[in-house]
């Protein structure tokens, strides 16, 4: 979720919903992520460690692993296996290096608090829920069922185990995707089919109405691109409350909730599309429904929430261009060219061992055995990479300290460089320039439209009002610690937001 939505699509919110959080809450008006790569994982790692990359070891949803010689998953754990569906190989938190502020909590009430992550996306539920969590739920597209793994129990619950046989997705299928008001209306976004546009789930074109009802019983994974996976989670999460009684015993519980078709719309239709505008306008709906039932189950003011987004997103290159602005995508095969220009320049069989996160990992043991100095390659990298119109810059990772970059560009690199598993160059795209096609959108990037992220907090000693300071991803765990009292994860860097906070304050 990128912050401009908050207003963007406000004049059809409703009361209950956005516009409650921005008028009973506290909103941080510039938050902005404080390293890149600014993508999923990094960003939930970082929301409840007040932690980066460097320190966190969470460099992207997947990187290249020096050791294994392939790219891994952020949350992949080969000891473990899926509980809740048949399958192999599971996820766990174990990559993260540092507590988390949910962590925190178990350790605070020595493990009476519970903590509880739920997600579509699996990296979504288990980085948020932390290493000591009670449990963390994500969705398996196979079969339509949340399931979880062996690093948090064997079985899944009785309330989880009757929630998957409903099949709930099924009840949500009975209609297709519609526009929620008639979709002249939607003044706001491009018309409904543009070339830049994705087409998934079997569509002829990129328009309303989104077929679904075809896909009852059958296709589970579509409701991932569609505002019912965001209901989805709801159901699933009110599921949760009541399940463990979250809320309801003499400790604090911490529940995780994320919701990630807005970033899988966006990624599809991009934030210009009436499927984005429509997506917002049915979440603000979901949440007022969501805050109803807080205040119902708890009693204003008995319960905490705070709203935040992993990342924001670029507008669809495809879009920058039709409106004259700069913008464009990076051809694949510049890696190609640079890899097969090392070839015959070193005469090297494999000088790339692996390429993720727009950073290019080097096989420098076989460039030493031939005593080349490494200055010398660099030159040759930057002087291919360079020639590409979408590149802006390549810079060598062990020495970010020391090259020419404005802040806060080079800070960014710096926190979301982990000397460990992170590559040996980092390729820094032009403004709006994103890797592969024109179509769609994406984030990753250090660039504000990827970093500029909404932070809202309501309820629980939260007095209403705003700030305009910039404030770092980094600081909201601190912020929670302080308002808990109980101690900052382990790899903490940030500072509480002393605006909420200072109970003498304005
Ligand atoms: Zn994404």
């Amino acid at each position: 979720m990128r912050w401009d939505y908050l207003y963007r699509f406000q004049n059809r919110y409703t009361e209950g919903g956005f516009k409650r959080l921005l008028r009973e809450g506290f909103s941080c008006e510039n938050t902005l992520i404080d390293y890149s790569p600014t993508v999923t994982a990094c960003g939930h790692t970082c929301v409840y460690t007040g932690s980066v990359p460097a320190i966190t070891g969470i460099i992207g949803n997947e990187w290249f692993d020096r050791e294994k010689g392939k790219v891994i998953g952020c949350v992949d754990d080969e000891s473990v296996t899926i509980v809740g569906s048949p399958g192999g190989t599971a996820q766990s938190p174990h990559n993260n290096l540092s507590t988390t502020i949910t962590d925190q909590l178990r350790i605070a009430t020595n493990y009476q608090s519970k903590t509880v992550g739920i997600a579509i996306k699996d990296r979504a539920s288990i980085l948020p829920a932390g290493h000591a969590a009670t449990a963390a739920f994500w969705f398996n597209s196979a079969d339509g069922n949340f399931i979880t793994s062996t690093y948090y129990m064997q079985e899944l619950p009785d309330w989880a185990k009757r929630f998957n046989e409903k099949k709930v997705i099924d009840t949500y299928y009975e209609h297709d995707w519609e526009t929620l008001f008639p979709i002249q209306t939607y003044t706001l976004s491009t018309t409904d089919n543009k070339e830049y546009e994705n087409v998934v789930n079997g569509d002829a074109s990129p328009v309303f109405p989104h077929r679904l009802k075809q896909f009852k019983g059958k296709n589970y994974g579509a409701v991932r691109t569609t505002p019912f996976g965001n209901t989805l989670t709801f159901d699933f999460a009110k599921s949760a409350i009541e399940g463990y009684n979250l809320g309801g015993g003499k400790f604090t519980d911490f529940l995780a909730i994320s919701l990630s078709s807005p970033d899988a719309i966006g990624h599809t239709y991009g934030p210009n599309s009436i499927e984005q505008e429509d997506d917002f306008l049915r979440l603000d709906r979901e949440l007022s429904v969501f805050f109803s039932y807080l205040d119902k189950r708890f009693g204003k003011g008995n319960y905490l929430y705070f709203i935040t987004a992993d990342h924001a997103v670029s507008e669809s290159p495809g879009y920058y261009l039709d409106n004259k602005m700069p913008a464009g995508a990076i051809d694949d095969k510049e890696l190609a060219n640079l890899e097969n220009g090392l070839k015959e320049k070193f005469s090297i069989e494999k000088p790339i061992l692996g390429y993720s996160n727009d950073q290019i990992y080097m096989n420098w043991g076989d460039f030493d055995k031939k005593s080349i100095d490494h200055k010398e390659v660099e030159y040759f990298i930057k002087g291919v990479l360079l020639k590409s119109p979408g590149i802006a810059n390549v810079v060598a990772t062990g020495s970010l300290g020391t090259a020419s970059l404005p802040d806060p560009l080079k800070t960014m690199l710096i926190k979301g460089y982990n000397v460990k598993r992170g590559g040996d160059f980092d390729i820094i795209p032009q403004p709006a320039w994103k890797n592969g096609s024109l179509k769609g959108a994406s984030h990753g990037t250090w660039y504000p439209y990827d970093a500029h992220i909404p932070l809202i907090w309501m309820g629980w000693k939260i007095k209403p009002g705003f700030t305009n300071r910039v404030i770092a991803m980094s600081d909201i765990s601190p912020t929670l610690a302080a308002l808990l009292h109980i101690q900052m994860p382990s790899g903490s860097i940030g500072t509480p937001i002393i605006e909420i906070t200072n109970k003498s304050g304005k």
